[in-house]
Order: structure tokens, then sequence, then C-alpha cells
């Protein structure tokens, strides 16, 4: 059955139609027990890298609307960050917001540069990389 006129949501799960929408998922564990998407938990990051993310994320998205391109996931994960995940459901991430993260933060670290990163900072970048490539 079509939901010609709108799906019923509840949570992430359409309750006429049966059709998922990445959002809105009850997470328990790493997994959604509706729609059984993979979920990365928060803690892999400590407290010091959320903050650095949060203001690497936040930068880019700076640079990403001047450019004119679609900052839209930029903003949702850094202001995610920023909130310092305060929401239960705000403690996973999904495997694309885990890539875009990944991507993100080559890209920011070419633009700021490495050089003109402190030493404190090169040092949580660097742990932060060792992390991505696992
Ligand atoms: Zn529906
Ligand atoms: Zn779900």
């Amino acid at each position: 059955m079509a939901c010609l006129l709108g799906h019923k949501w509840d949570g992430c799960k359409c309750k006429k139609c049966g059709k998922t929408r990445d959002e809105s998922h009850t997470i328990a564990d790493g997994m959604c027990v509706v729609c059984y998407k993979q979920f990365a938990a928060m803690s892999t990051f400590t407290s010091e890298e959320i903050v650095l993310l949060g203001i690497a994320l936040g930068t880019l998205s700076g640079l990403l609307k001047q450019q004119g391109t679609d900052a839209t996931q930029c903003d949702r994960l850094s202001s995610l960050f920023k909130s310092g995940m305060a929401d239960s459901n705000n403690k996973w991430l999904s495997q694309e917001d885990l890539q875009f993260i990944k991507t993100a933060s080559a890209m920011y670290l070419e633009i700021i540069g490495l050089q003109n990163l402190s030493p404190k900072e090169e040092k949580l970048w660097l742990g932060l990389v060792d992390k991505f490539g696992n």
C-alpha cells in the first residue's frame, strides 16, 4: 500500500506501509531496534576530540556555504558535536556520518594546514586519524 497522502511515521518506520527513513531511530547497543541499522558509539571519541571535531565541522560548514555547497550534513554533525551529545539518541553515529566526519577532517586539515596547529591539536588530530584508519 503506497502512502500517497504522506507516511505515518512512528520513529524511523511508517506505521501504514512499513517504509523506513534515516532519522528518529530507536537505538540500543549500536543498532536500531526497529530497522536494524547499525551505529557506532560516540564514545569512540574522547571529550577533547569531540570539541576538536565540533570546531572542525563548524569551520568547514561555513566554508562550504561560502562556496554555495550544501552543508546540511556538516551543520547537523557540527551541532551534534557542539551539543556534547546531551540527548541519549545522539550518542550514536551512522556509518555514513562516520565516513563524512573522516572526509571532513581531512578537508579541514588541508585547509588549515598541519603546520598551523598547536602541538596539542596536532597530537589530537594524529590520534583521530589513527581511529579513522581502522
Ligand atoms: Zn508509509
Ligand atoms: Zn531505525
